[in-house]
This record gives structure tokens, C-alpha cells and sequence, in this order.
């Protein structure tokens, strides 16, 4: 897929303030820090469109940028940011959840693990939480410049290990380098093949 427009569409703080669900959607989520906005950033070659920051948890807005004008890419707030108060978690957490349950367009959700950690429960529960929500997703591996090859698979391997306790059935697993673009190609060629299934989809129904 070749991206021609990638802006922000609008930032909404729950479900009920999203704008109208009328395009398929994809969401990313991962752990503050974990490298998201430099993964939209650089999956939509626009610089500086999702901010990146060195101050977790900042902002609790479901960020919809609008793509190619035929798809919307959601940024989700990081998950367990350190300086969020308690009050703030648990309200997080409820319009997440609520978004990720109820967004009838949302397509998939790309869950970002960073590679070079072994596996952390954080992610894990989380993880957890989307097969008992059965919501289907990607495992995208991210900053993989930041250790050798076999160092990353290392930790790929340990991750997927942890959650076969989790589930049997193993979910698309991609990885990534923002700083190097790597993982770029097979991540827009997974959401166009989504799109196609879709349209598919849609034109046998009508
Ligand atoms: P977010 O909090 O998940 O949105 O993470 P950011 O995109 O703000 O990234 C957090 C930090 O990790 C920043 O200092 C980024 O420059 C750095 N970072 C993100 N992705 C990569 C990557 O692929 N490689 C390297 N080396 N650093 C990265």
C-alpha cells in the first residue's frame, strides 16, 4: 500500500465522542514509551503527526488520523503509565476498553511489545484481556535496531512461549524498527490485505 495523505482527523476522550464509524479502523496500543507514535509516524511518513514524547501518559485522547481517505488509524493511549494517578487508570482503562469492545469498524489491533524486553506481565494481561474480549490483533515487536537480530528473536520467542499459556492459537507476529523503517512494508501490506478481505466482504452481501 502506498500512502498519498495521512492528518489528524479529530482527538476524542471515549467511544461516544468518536466520529462516525463509516471507514474500517485499525488501533495501535502498547505500554507508554513503547514507540508507538514513531511507528505511525513513520508508517505515514508524516513527520511530527503522532507526537513523540519522553513524558508518558500525557495525553488520554483516542487520537483518529484518516488515511489514504479510505481508512482510520487510531492511536490509543499507552497502557500503565507510571505518573498516571489512580483515578486516571481506571478511567483509562473503562474508554479503552469500551472503544476496543464496541467500535463496530474497528478491523484489528496492532499491540506493540517492545523487543527488547523479555516478556512483561503488563503486556501479557493486556493480552489477556483481548482473547477473552476475542478481539482479533498483531503482535508488532518494536525498536529492533536496538539489539542484535538474535537478541530480538530471543525475546520474540520468550514472549510467544508466555502466551501460549494464554492461547493456543498464534497471532500474527511482526517486527519492527521505526528508526530504521524496517517492518514498514509487511504492516501496510497486513492492513491492505485486511481492507481487501473487507471490500470483499461487502460486495458479496449488496
Ligand atoms: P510512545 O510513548 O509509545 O508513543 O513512544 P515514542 O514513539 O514517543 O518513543 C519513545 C522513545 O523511543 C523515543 O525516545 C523514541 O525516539 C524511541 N524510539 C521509538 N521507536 C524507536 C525505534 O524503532 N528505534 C529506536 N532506536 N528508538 C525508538
Amino acid at each position: 500500500m502506498i500512502i498519498q495523505s495521512a492528518a489528524l482527523l479529530t482527538s476524542a476522550p471515549d467511544l461516544a465522542s468518536s466520529p462516525p464509524s463509516d471507514l474500517p479502523e485499525f488501533a495501535f496500543i502498547g505500554r507508554s514509551n513503547v514507540g508507538k507514535s514513531s511507528m505511525i509516524n513513520m508508517l505515514t511518513r508524516v513527520k511530527g503527526l503522532a507526537k513523540v514524547s519522553d513524558t508518558p501518559g500525557k495525553t488520554q485522547l483516542i487520537n483518529f488520523f484518516i488515511v489514504n481517505k479510505s481508512w482510520t488509524l487510531v492511536d490509543l493511549p499507552g497502557y500503565g503509565y507510571a505518573k498516571a494517578g489512580r483515578k486516571d487508570r481506571a478511567n483509562f482503562c473503562a474508554f479503552v476498553s469500551d472503544y476496543l469492545q464496541n467500535r463496530s469498524n474497528l478491523q484489528a489491533t496492532f499491540v506493540l511489545i517492545d523487543s527488547r524486553l523479555t516478556p512483561q506481565k503488563i503486556d501479557l494481561d493486556f493480552l489477556h484481556w483481548m482473547v477473552d474480549s476475542r478481539l482479533p490483533f498483531i503482535l508488532l515487536f518494536t525498536k529492533s535496531d536496538k539489539l542484535s537480530r538474535a537478541a530480538a528473536q530471543a525475546n520474540i520467542d520468550a514472549f510467544l512461549i508466555r502466551f501460549r499459556e494464554i492461547s493456543p492459537d498464534a497471532p500474527p507476529v511482526l517486527s519492527s524498527s521505526s528508526k530504521l523503517s524496517h517492518g514498514r512494508p509487511e504492516i501496510l501490506e497486513f492492513i491492505a490485505t485486511t481492507l481487501a478481505a473487507d471490500r470483499e466482504a461487502l460486495e458479496t452481501i449488496s
